[in-house]
């Protein structure tokens, strides 16, 4: 490891992948810092089909396409008998409408394989323990007591939070704090109608703020997970379960999931995450940025984290390397502005399906073609496109189709 870099880029997960080897391919001097061995296990394995833009400008397209992940056509919903179904190339935006299913500890593992075969220096089981700005740059020490010097920090750290905990950025997300139980099973599913193209997310048949997902896997394996407030899901009734009891009994009290996992072999320990979602005061500084999970999470309900990940990495990958080169970079217009853009389109769906008027919208039978098209990019990840309504005008958007499907 040399001492001296452009860019110190902390974590290698897809955001710091895709950082890393856009920043690689614009000549800039990088290195990875990662704390864990790959492959390790992170949660968030349905992928949307915009991802598939920013994987081929990375270089990693192939490599994912021919490796055998589960093929993704949309997304299904279902709510007591109701069902309902998103096709994703029935969507407005231009581009990708089909993508993967995708276990993240080989996904992960991939992507930065990848970016090391095309010249990226990586060092695993190294953690960043501290930051220390000046005017020239950055000093930042390993857990190895190395220090290397940078003239730029990019914080992809995920859940490590490296930089707004070291500069105090924290701040408490707008969303309701959340927590999740979830596992990999099994599934043996044998109904024959069942489609493991799309992720199924059901809401529980009494709770509509409770909801499941279920992520197929091409091994006859699928991820299954619960969502909801601690007040619920660790209700007092509850409260002497083994968390692996208390995530099959709220999904056997969803009718679809119970007919789908009856036959389910729970082999895998069931895990758990409280507050999932995280805010910071600002995304950028003098000298870092933020990407990713590092910066702000929402909710995992339309599977948007991996993208707005990815699209992160993109944007930051353009403005830094101009920055390493000397050139004016304004990051609110260039970074902050164009990304939050998309981020507030997933949020106005996120709480509207809390709050239920995107649920009234999705399970409605008064179904409006071109609101669902557009609805339908959204779901997509196509959240940065400026052409959709739903995108540039989400509030007003959802509130007139949220009326519509009331009718
Ligand atoms: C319950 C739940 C379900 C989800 N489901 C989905 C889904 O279906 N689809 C989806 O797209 N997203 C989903 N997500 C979100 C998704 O997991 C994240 O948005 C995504 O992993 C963010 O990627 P990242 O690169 O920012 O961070 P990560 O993937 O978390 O990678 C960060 C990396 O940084 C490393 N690191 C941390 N601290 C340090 C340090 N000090 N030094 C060096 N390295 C460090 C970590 O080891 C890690 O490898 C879900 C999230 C939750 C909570």
């Amino acid at each position: 490891m040399d001492s001296n870099y452009d860019v110190v880029v902390i974590g290698a997960g897809p955001s710091g992948s895709v950082c890393s080897a856009l920043l690689h391919k614009a000549g800039v001097k990088c290195v990875v810092i990662e704390k864990e061995e790959f492959p390790r296990f992170v949660i968030g394995e349905s992928l949307l089909p915009y991802c598939n833009h920013i994987l081929e400008e990375a270089g990693f397209f192939e490599a994912v396409k021919t490796h055998g992940f589960q093929y993704k056509n949309g997304a299904a919903f279902s709510w007591g008998n109701e069902y309902r179904y998103f096709d994703f190339c029935d969507k407005s935006s231009k581009g990708w409408g089909t993508t993967y299913q995708v276990q993240r500890a080989d996904f992960d593992k991939l992507l930065i394989d990848e970016a090391i075969k095309q010249g990226v220096e990586v060092h695993f089981k190294t953690t960043v323990e501290n930051v220390e700005f000046s005017e020239n740059g950055a000093k930042i020490s390993l857990d190895n007591g190395k220090t290397i010097n940078a003239k730029f920090v990019i914080d992809a750290s995920g859940y490590g939070r490296v930089l707004p905990r070291i500069l105090d950025l924290e701040t408490p997300s707008c969303l309701v704090p959340r927590k999740a139980y979830f596992t990999h099973i099994q599934d043996n599913i044998t109904e024959i109608l069942y489609d493991r193209k799309k992720i199924l997310i059901t809401t529980h048949p009494v709770h509509r703020g409770v909801w499941f997902w279920l992520i197929p896997f091409s091994n006859g394996r699928c991820s299954v997970g619960v969502v909801g407030s601690a007040e619920i899901l660790d209700a007092r009734t509850l409260a002497d379960l083994p968390n692996d009891e208390k995530l099959k009994h709220f999904v056997y009290e969803a009718p679809m999931l119970k007919r789908l996992l009856n036959n389910t072999a729970w082999d895998t320990p069931v895990r758990t995450i409280n507050s999932y979602s995280k805010d910071v005061k600002k995304l950028y500084g003098d000298k870092f940025i933020l990407l990713g999970n590092a910066s702000e999470f929402l909710d995992p309900v339309f599977s948007s984290g991996v993208t707005i990940a990815m699209h992160s990495a993109k944007l930051a990958s353009q403005c830094v390397s101009k920055i390493v080169k000397g050139q004016n970079v304004n990051l609110e217009e260039e970074y902050a502005k164009p990304l939050m853009g998309g981020i507030n389109a997933f949020r106005t769906y996120v709480q509207g399906w809390y709050e239920e008027t995107f649920q009234d919208v999705i399970y409605t039978k008064n179904e409006n073609f071109d609101a669902k098209r557009q609805i339908c990019s959204i779901l997509a990840g196509y959240a940065w496109d400026t052409s959709n309504n739903f995108v540039t005008r989400s509030d007003e958007a959802l509130a007139a189709v949220a009326k519509y499907a009331k009718m």
